[in-house]
């Protein structure tokens, strides 16, 4: 199997990936499709530390909208992180990966507290990492999360895995011209207003040359591909 071109690579997922096309909830045939590809990826040698979102369970920002405290809603889209990661460790694992989680919310009987340069060490080890509970803070997301652990742990790019295969100029669900982007630049993303990842994240991988790949991750293989070095979606830099 051709090689990792990564030593260190950091992975985000949304949480609606495990939904499938229930749209809501974890389904559990496509958390094991996950894994399988997370695997894959793995056995090129690259060292991986992963973020997944909680938009398949529960979203602050549209709790808030409906009437919730921002602040109380943002925690509850916290904590469904941990859901979705304690799910994700343990497909993980029965696909015989090794894994920690480790939670910027301490909730010690389920996960390890964050811990920077434990989390560095367990990658060493060849153990995956799953970053629960965001960066721990509200009014952010789990881009800025994910941007945030990638700086921290040194990974050479951030690789945000969604439902679309890479960035479009106009919204491909809705017109047939539209045109995806092989690379684009952080100003023009945040210029455009384009749908990648929100401000405060592309911000924070501008300021620190953070390379973002995005790509398609219903496809099976993609995460490898991706890995492997091949460009199967849009690369902002
Ligand atoms: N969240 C937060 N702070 C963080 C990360 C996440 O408050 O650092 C909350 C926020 O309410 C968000 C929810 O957790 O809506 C779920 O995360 P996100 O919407 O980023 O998930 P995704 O869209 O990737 O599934």
């Amino acid at each position: 199997m051709k090689k990792s071109i990564y030593k260190r690579i950091l992975l985000k997922l949304s949480g609606e990936a495990l939904a499938g096309n229930q749209g809501t909830g974890i389904n559990t045939t496509v958390i094991q499709q996950i894994a399988q590809d997370i695997k894959l990826a793995h056995e090129t040698g690259v060292e991986i530390g992963l973020v997944i979102g909680g938009g398949n369970i529960f979203r602050g920002i549209a709790a808030s909208a409906q009437g919730m405290d921002r602040a109380s809603s943002d925690y509850m889209g916290m904590l469904a992180t941990c859901i979705n990661s304690l799910a994700l460790q343990d497909a993980l694992e029965k696909a015989g990966v090794p894994t920690r989680v480790q939670s910027a919310i301490e909730m010690a009987e389920i996960a390890e507290p964050y811990i920077r340069r434990r989390a560095v060490r367990h990658l060493e080890k060849n153990r995956i990492v799953i970053f629960a509970a965001g960066t721990g803070n509200p009014y952010f997301t789990t881009d800025t999360a994910a941007s945030l652990r990638a700086m921290e742990i040194n990974a050479e790019v951030l690789m945000k895995a969604t439902k679309v295969d890479g960035i479009y100029d106009k919204d491909p669900a809705k017109h047939a011209d539209a045109k995806r982007y092989d690379k684009i630049s952080y100003i023009d993303v945040l210029n455009q207003g384009l749908q990648v990842m929100d401000s405060t994240a592309i911000s924070l991988c501008m300021d620190n040359k953070l390379p973002i790949m995005t790509f398609d991750l219903a496809k099976p293989g993609n995460i490898l591909k991706a890995v492997q070095g091949e460009n199967i979606g849009t690369i902002v830099q």
